[in-house]
C-alpha cells in the first residue's frame, strides 16, 4: 500500500534502523521485528515529539 510520503528522513535512507516511522507510523523497515515497549519508553518518545513509536508502531499522541 502506497501512502503519501511524510517529511521524516527515515523514508529516504538506504539503511533504516527502526521498523516504524516516528512521524507517520508506517513500516519503513519490515526486516526489523516489532518490539514490545514499556510505557516509560513511550513517555520518553512522546517528550521527544514522536508521533509514533519506532519500535512497535503505537500511536503516542492521545486523541482529544
Ligand atoms: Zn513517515
Ligand atoms: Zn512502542
Amino acid at each position: 500500500m502506497i501512502q503519501k510520503r511524510c517529511a521524516n528522513d527515515n523514508h529516504g535512507r538506504a539503511v533504516v534502523t527502526v521498523r516504524f516511522c516516528s512521524n507517520c507510523g508506517v513500516v519503513v523497515n519490515d526486516r526489523i521485528v516489532a518490539g514490545r515497549c514499556h510505557t516509560e519508553q513511550h513517555a520518553k518518545m512522546r517528550r521527544a515529539q514522536s508521533t509514533y513509536c519506532v519500535d512497535c508502531g503505537e500511536h503516542l499522541v492521545r486523541a482529544r
